[in-house]
Formats: C-alpha cells, sequence, structure tokens
C-alpha cells in the first residue's frame, strides 16, 4: 500500500505542528499534500519549504498573498478562504483530512471532506458539538471515515477494539454501559471561587499537563473542554448523556474508560502526549513506535467528582447537550467569543461561564437541524455574546 495522503487543517497550531512531526517520523506511510492555517504565512512558509505539498491555504486575503510572494520559486498552488480549504480538502490528491483547526469554522470543511469520501481524523470537537448530527449522518453514511484525535475519544476508541465492530463512527456500543471520560481539572482544580474570580489569562494558560493552543487551554480551566467533549462522545459513540460520566484525575495517564455490562472497566493509559492519538488516527488498525511507556511503579491513580459549583460550565453543556438541535451550536459559539474576550482581558474569568450561560438562556429559535441552521443559530450566538461581553 501507498503512503497516505494528508492535508492538515490547522498545520501550524499544536495539534497541526504534532501531525507534522508524526508524518516527519513515518515518511513511508504518511505523505503531506496539503496544508492550510490562519494567518501565520511565516511558518506555514516554512512548512511548505519542508513538506513540498502542492496546495497551501491561508484563510486570511492578505496573509496568502505574502506566502506566495514568499514562495514564489516553490512549485505550490496558495489559495485562501473557506473556497480554497473546500477545494483543498475535497481534492482528488488527498486521501485523508486532519482537522486540527479550533473553533466551529471546522465544520463545512468537515463535511466537504466527509462527502467528498475522505477519511477524517479530527481534532477539532467544535465541529461535532455545533453540527455532530450532521457529521455524523455523513459518517455514517460511510463507517470508519471519521476517527478522533482528541484523546479522550482516542482511548475511547482503543477500548472498544475488543468490541464488536471496529471503527469509531460504527462500533457497536451494544455491550457497552458506560463511558467515563477523565479531566485532569485544569490549572485551577483546587481554586477557591474568590480567587477564580481574579484569575488573569497567563493563569489560566498555564495547564499542568499538556501543551495546547489557548482556546482549549482556558476551556480546560473553565471545563468546558471536557463539556464540549461529553457531547463529541455523545456524537461519536451514539450514546445517552446520561451514560457518560466525567471523573476528575489529575495525573492525566488515564485517558477514559469504557464500562461494560458485565461490570469490567477498561482504560487506555499513555503518557499525556497528543502524538499518540494523533498518530494511532493515521495508523489504525496498525501501531507504530512513538510515546515513551508511562513509568507506572510508585505511581498513584487518584479519581474524584467534578465541583459542579465552582465548574458550572460542565453542568451548562450537559444541558444544551440534551436539549440538542441547535442549543449546543449557540453555547458552543457563545463559548468561542467569551473565551477570546477574556484572553484579551476584557471579560474576567467568571463572566465566560455568566456570558455563555445567559446567551443560551436566551435562545428560543427552532429550526431543521441543517448547516444553513447551525450557522445562523452560529452568528446569532456570537453577536448576543460580543454585546454581553460589551456590557461587562
Ligand atoms: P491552535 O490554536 O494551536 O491551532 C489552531 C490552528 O488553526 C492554527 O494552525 C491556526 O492558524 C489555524 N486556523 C485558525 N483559524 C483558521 C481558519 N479560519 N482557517 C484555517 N486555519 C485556521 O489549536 P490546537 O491545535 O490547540 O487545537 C485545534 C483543535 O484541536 C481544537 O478544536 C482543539 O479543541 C482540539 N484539540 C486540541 C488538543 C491539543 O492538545 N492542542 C487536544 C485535543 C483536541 P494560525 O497559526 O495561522 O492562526
Ligand atoms: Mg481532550
Amino acid at each position: 500500500m501507498g503512503a497516505k495522503r494528508i492535508a492538515v487543517v490547522g498545520s501550524t497550531g499544536s495539534i497541526g505542528r504534532q501531525t507534522l512531526e508524526v508524518a516527519l517520523a513515518q515518511p513511508e506511510a504518511l505523505e503531506i499534500v496539503a496544508l492550510a492555517a490562519g494567518s501565520n504565512s511565516r511558518e506555514l512558509a516554512d512548512q511548505v519549504r519542508r513538506f513540498r505539498p502542492g496546495t497551501a491555504v491561508l484563510w486570511e486575503e492578505k496573509a496568502a498573498g505574502d506566502l506566495r510572494v514568499a514562495l514564489g520559486d516553490c512549485p505550490v498552488r496558495v489559495a485562501s478562504g473557506m473556497q480554497g480549504l473546500l477545494e483543498m480538502v475535497t481534492a482528488p490528491e488527498v486521501d485523508t483530512v486532519v482537522m486540527a483547526v479550533s473553533g466551529c469554522i471546522g465544520l463545512e470543511p468537515t463535511l466537504a471532506a466527509l462527502q467528498a469520501g475522505k477519511l477524517v481524523a479530527l481534532a477539532n470537537k467544535e465541529t461535532l458539538v455545533a453540527g455532530g448530527d450532521l457529521v455524523m449522518a455523513c459518517a455514517r453514511a460511510r463507517p470508519g471515515s471519521l476517527v478522533p484525535i482528541d484523546s479522550e475519544h482516542s482511548a475511547i476508541w482503543q477500548c472498544l477494539r475488543g468490541a464488536p465492530g471496529d471503527a469509531a463512527a460504527s462500533c457497536d456500543t451494544g455491550d457497552v454501559e458506560r463511558l467515563i471520560l477523565t479531566a485532569s481539572g485544569g490549572p485551577f482544580r483546587t481554586w477557591g471561587a474568590d480567587r477564580l474570580a481574579a484569575v488573569k489569562p497567563a493563569d489560566a494558560l498555564r495547564h499542568p499537563n499538556w501543551l495546547m493552543g489557548p482556546k482549549i487551554t482556558v476551556d480546560s480551566a473553565t471545563l468546558m473542554n471536557k463539556g464540549l467533549e461529553v457531547i463529541e462522545a455523545h456524537h461519536l459513540y451514539d450514546m445517552p448523556y446520561e451514560a457518560i460520566d466525567v471523573l476528575v484525575h489529575p495525573q492525566s495517564l488515564v485517558h477514559s474508560m469504557v464500562v461494560y455490562t458485565d461490570g469490567a472497566v477498561l482504560a487506555q493509559m499513555g503518557v499525556p502526549d497528543m502524538r499518540l492519538p494523533i498518530q494511532y488516527a493515521l495508523s489504525y488498525p496498525r501501531r507504530w513506535p512513538c510515546s515513551p511507556v508511562p513509568v507506572l511503579a510508585g505511581q498513584a491513580l487518584t479519581f474524584e467528582e467534578v465541583d459542579g459549583a465552582r465548574f458550572p460550565a460542565l453542568g451548562l453543556a450537559y444541558a444544551c447537550g440534551r436539549q440538542g438541535g441547535l442549543m449546543p451550536a449557540v453555547m458552543n459559539a457563545a463559548n468561542e467569543v467569551c473565551v477570546h474576550a477574556f484572553l484579551r482581558e476584557e471579560i474576567a474569568f467568571p463572566r465566560i461561564f455568566e456570558v455563555v450561560e445567559k446567551v443560551c438562556g436566551g435562545f428560543d429559535r427552532k429550526a431543521a437541524l441543517s448547516l444553513a441552521g447551525v450557522l445562523e443559530a452560529d452568528a446569532w450566538a456570537r453577536q448576543e455574546a460580543e454585546s454581553l461581553c460589551r456590557l461587562f
């Protein structure tokens, strides 16, 4: 079999860079044929010189112009905007798309890639939160076409391999009683409510176990990340919300667990290193050398309940997920706006939750679930959240 021909959307980010590291370590098996980022023309130019893809896309038109100039001597097609992304992920030379942008912007390219028959390795959880029903309808039409990169969902996928059925989107969860997602608890696991009120972006960006992009790092601090992951797990594994639990596990060695009907609990363990789930999404059903094996001797593993009073975002995400329809898209969009406002020091840390909750509470539209409906609800929620952020 020839190498897998891979397009990376979000190649200059945390997951994107680690995907390129994995590809460098497996040159026989993985070939990078297209790269996309938002505006970072300098890093994308370096990546193009190194990996020689046929296509490079930058979301921002002006940055794409800079990239064209910087790569004047390279045989690469440079494009921009949503049209550029859609053409890139559906191109015939691509067979696998690693979706590693941050935010709901990944929804349209993910749908397009699935509809074009590509394998999608999905890190971009906001896409499943906002448009999970739409994405899963495409994925179920071709079982095995969507595989998770998020470490918890990869862990569940790996634990389900013992179950009848195999690939994430088509696995048979008939013998499965519950899923348990583990959470590190973030940097504020032990902080009291009064300290949380004065948190600065630099505090929130100091994650104890994982080095990630800024949006997901703040989500890990509010525990909204775990809420997004509960909705992600609901869609990927077709499990009701009542059967998805969250446990805080500060050591981040157990990445998630599957509880079977006979009481057996299967867990996947490993050092906290995203290259492992990224690589597994690309090597499946094989495994290749990747991360160090965790040292377990003398290591205590602890599990505790989430404190819903200090971290209300998780409960809100369950409620929005249960409500379904467009509500998760609204919650996700409001959260994206608030996280970026917090990072710009425009709102205080506790306001992230307050604004998101208020935006969700004010949403009462009923619309048939469609891409246009999701994008419309997303735009409405962004506008609401932006005006509420200005009030605070
Ligand atoms: P980063 O912020 O580090 O990277 C985001 C990437 O997306 C950058 O390459 C950025 O380009 C690019 N980008 C932004 N906007 C656009 C756009 N409109 N079009 C094309 N590319 C764009 O994020 P992470 O890598 O941390 O996270 C990516 C996704 O993976 C998120 O959904 C996150 O929740 C999920 N995830 C991340 C994990 C991690 O360890 N980081 C773990 C599990 C899930 P530029 O550099 O030019 O801005
Ligand atoms: Mg995760």
